[in-house]
C-alpha cells in the first residue's frame, strides 16, 4: 500500500476565518478563536482519516499564515509596523513584518495544537515549520544585515520548537521552502545548511517541501514564464541527496518538472504530488494511480509517497475535501495496480 500524506495546509471552515484569502482574518478572538482553531483541527483530522490517508497533519488551522504563525512566537520582530516588500524574487509583493533585534523565541510555538493532534489520530503525525530560507524571505530585515545570519538565527529557533514538537509526539517535522524554487544556488549551500541545523538533534523523521507555490493568480502567472521544463529541482536536489533529511516532497501532477529529476533523489523518501492546488477539477483516482505510476519509474515502490503539490489553504473546502478523498482512492488504485503487476 502506497502511503499518503498532505503537504501541510488545508482551508479554514468559513466560521474560523475569511475563506479563500492566504492571508485571512479571524472571525473570533481570545479563547473562543483558541477553541474555533481547535474544533477546526479535528473536523480536518477526521476528514483525512475517512479520506484514507495515513500521515495526518493539522492543517495549519492555529495559524493565520505558513510563514507568520511561528513569527508571532518570535522576540525581535516587529508586527506592529509591517512594510510592504517583494518576496519570492519580487514575484508578489505582501506586507511583512520587520526584524528589529536579536531573534528568540518568546515560549511555544505549536505546543497546543500539536499534542491535540496527538491526542486525537491513532496514525502517523506530521508537523510543518516555514523553513529558514522562507522565512528570510518573508520578513524584512532590519537588524542583522545579512541573509545567511539571519537564516541561521531562524534555524536555531525552528531546531527549538521542532525538539519540543517531536517531544510532544509528532512523527514527521517537514520544513517548507518554496524559496529553494527560487534561489537554487544559495538554496543548494546555505539553505540546506540552515535545514541541518535546524534538524540538529532530531530522531523523529525529518521532511522539506520545495513547490511552486500556492494556487493563487501571482504563481501561476509566474509558472507561465518558466518554459517547456521546470528544471529549477536539479540544482537543489544533489544537495538534499547529500543531506540528513530523510523526505522530499515536490511538485509532479500538472507540472512541467520533468519526472527523470526524482531520479536524483536516491535513498531518500520521495513526497510525489498527485493533486494539483492551482486547478478546481478533483483528479480522478486513475489519474492519481497514472501520475503514481509515472514517478515509480523513477522512485521505489517503497520510497513514494503520494501527496499533494502543495497546501490547500486558498481552495474551497468542498473542493479541498473531494481532492483529498481522490489522493486516498488513487492511491489505493494504484497499490492494487501494482499487486496485479507482481501476480500476472
Ligand atoms: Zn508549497
Amino acid at each position: 500500500m502506497f502511503r499518503t500524506a498532505i503537504a501541510g495546509s488545508l482551508p479554514k471552515p468559513a466560521w474560523l476565518a475569511e475563506t479563500q484569502k492566504l492571508w485571512p482574518q479571524w472571525k473570533a478572538q481570545g479563547a473562543e478563536l483558541d477553541a474555533a482553531k481547535l474544533d477546526a483541527t479535528l473536523l480536518w483530522i477526521k476528514t483525512q482519516e475517512d479520506a484514507g490517508l495515513d500521515t495526518i497533519g493539522d492543517g495549519e488551522q492555529s495559524r493565520q499564515h505558513f510563514v507568520h504563525g511561528f513569527l508571532e512566537q518570535v522576540e525581535g520582530i516587529d508586527f506592529e509596523h509591517k512594510v510592504e516588500m517583494g518576496i519570492r524574487n519580487d514575484r508578489y509583493k505582501a506586507q511583512v513584518p520587520q526584524v528589529v533585534g536579536p531573534l528568540k523565541l518568546k515560549g511555544r510555538v505549536h505546543e497546543a495544537e500539536a499534542r491535540f493532534l496527538r491526542a486525537h489520530t491513532q496514525r502517523k503525525i506530521k508537523f510543518t515549520l516555514p523553513g529558514p530560507m522562507t522565512i528570510v524571505d518573508t520578513v524584512a530585515d532590519r537588524h542583522y544585515g545579512d541573509r545567511v545570519k539571519l537564516a541561521m538565527a531562524f534555524a536555531e529557533l525552528l531546531n527549538q520548537e521542532a525538539l519540543a514538537l517531536q517531544a510532544d509526539g509528532v512523527d514527521i517535522i517537514q520544513f517548507d521552502e518554496p524559496a529553494f524554487n527560487v534561489y537554487m544556488e544559495d538554496a543548494a549551500t546555505w539553505g540546506v545548511q540552515a535545514l541541518e541545523r535546524a534538524v540538529q538533534g532530531l530522531t523523529c523523521t525529518t521532511a522539506v517541501h520545495i513547490c511552486y507555490g500556492y494556487g493563487i493568480d501571482a504563481n501561476n502567472q509566474w509558472k507561465k514564464t518558466l518554459g517547456q521544463q521546470w528544471r529549477q529541482y536539479e540544482q537543489v536536489f544533489p544537495a538534499l541527496a547529500a543531506s540528513s533529511i530523510q523526505q522530499v516532497s515536490l511538485e509532479c501532477i500538472h507540472s512541467q518538472v520533468p519526472p527523470e529529476l526524482m531520479g536524483l533523489l536516491k535513498g531518500k523518501d520521495v513526497m510525489v504530488g498527485v493533486i494539483d492546488v492551482a486547478s478546481d477539477v478533483i483528479e480522478t483516482p486513475e489519474e492519481v494511480a497514472d501520475t503514481i505510476g509515472r514517478a515509480l519509474q523513477f522512485v521505489p515502490h517503497r520510497h513514494l509517497i503520494a501527496c499533494t503539490n502543495c497546501g490547500l489553504a486558498p481552495m474551497s473546502r468542498e473542493v479541498a475535501q473531494a481532492k483529498l478523498r481522490a489522493l486516498g482512492l488513487g492511491a489505493r488504485l494504484a497499490s492494487q495496480r501494482l499487486a496485479g503487476a507482481a501476480t500476472a
